[in-house]
């Protein structure tokens, strides 16, 4: 404006209108940006995934987002900011999902504004579990009730979306030595039932007494007793990725304790419903149990 070259009358008219005019594009502007949803592209991994395991979703945007959710089934997913522009979400895939193509719902809430709302796709194949027949007496009846109701206990905090910080580094190592007495998915059928209850954790059997540890790093936020599974450790690993240990004989992890990989959470018992001693293993993404040996050979970073 210093070197204008046009007459003041001219300049003092074109002013007005630019001044008009950059108020329109401002609120324009200024409208548009309220409205528009944040820009979303999203990848899932792996594209297949076996029912039972662990579904990763990366979120890209070069927009600023200030909170997205993936909803699949009765579980809801945070994304949790991984690198510049880039997000993840984890969500456990049921041991019991139906094999096909699949739809998530994904929410990406930007600073202001509506959100953008999007449908993940990605298939299910079916996974490979054994089946066992188990006879119950009238009395493990009762216990079938028991744990029921003490799986309740858990699932209400594995259920919750936990600490926001992912606490685990590389893959898990086996909470214990000893053989896998049992996998996780192995469809059991009780007596008079016909329906088939799939086993939510993997079993490493060895000799009462031997240590429990942490296999990733991850905050205690559970130990106590509970009737049918004996003495009971659970850790938060972060972005909703929990997992818990049952029927140990004594515990000595303290609960607020953060624990590092590898570091002791108790001993290995028969406490609660089991035939021998073992630790029964479980890992809960988003809600849902999966297979915790997926993640002793497959590194979610
Ligand atoms: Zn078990």
């Amino acid at each position: 404006l210093e070197n204008n070259p046009f007459p003041l009358r001219i300049l003092r008219a074109s002013r007005r209108a630019a001044v008009a005019g950059a108020v329109l594009v401002l609120a324009a502007s200024s409208l548009w940006a309220k409205g528009r949803a944040p820009a979303a592209r999203f990848t899932v991994q792996p594209s297949t995934v076996t029912a039972g395991r662990t579904l990763a979703v990366w979120l890209e945007t070069p927009d600023a987002v200030k909170a997205a959710t993936l909803v699949f089934q009765k579980a809801e997913a945070r994304f949790f900011p991984m690198a510049e522009n880039r997000w993840r979400a984890l969500i456990g895939i049921s041991s019991l999902e139906s094999p096909g193509p699949k739809t998530a719902q994904a929410v990406v809430q930007g600073r202001r504004g509506k959100p953008a709302r999007r449908a993940v796709s990605f298939s299910v194949q079916a996974g490979t579990y054994p089946v066992s027949h188990v006879h119950l007496t009238p009395e493990k009846e009762r216990l079938l009730e028991l744990m029921e109701r003490d799986g309740e206990v858990l699932a209400k905090i594995y259920r919750k979306p936990g600490i926001s910080e992912k606490l685990w580094s590389g893959t898990f190592i086996l909470p214990a030595t000893g053989v896998v007495s049992s996998v996780f998915g192995a469809r059991r059928s009780y007596t008079g039932r016909n329906w088939l209850s799939p086993h939510s954790g993997t079993d490493i059997a060895n000799s009462t007494g031997t240590p429990v540890v942490a296999p990733g790093r991850g905050r205690v936020v559970y130990r106590d007793r509970l009737e049918s599974f004996g003495n009971v450790v659970m850790l938060d690993h972060g972005h909703g990725v929990f997992s818990y240990y049952l029927h140990m004989l004594e515990i000595s992890a303290k609960k607020g304790d953060l624990v590092d990989k590898g570091a002791p959470l108790g001993l290995m018992g028969q406490e609660g419903v089991a035939t021998g001693p073992h630790v029964h293993w479980s890992l809960a993404v988003a809600g849902e149990r999966v297979d915790p040996l997926e993640w002793t050979v497959t590194e979610f970073p």
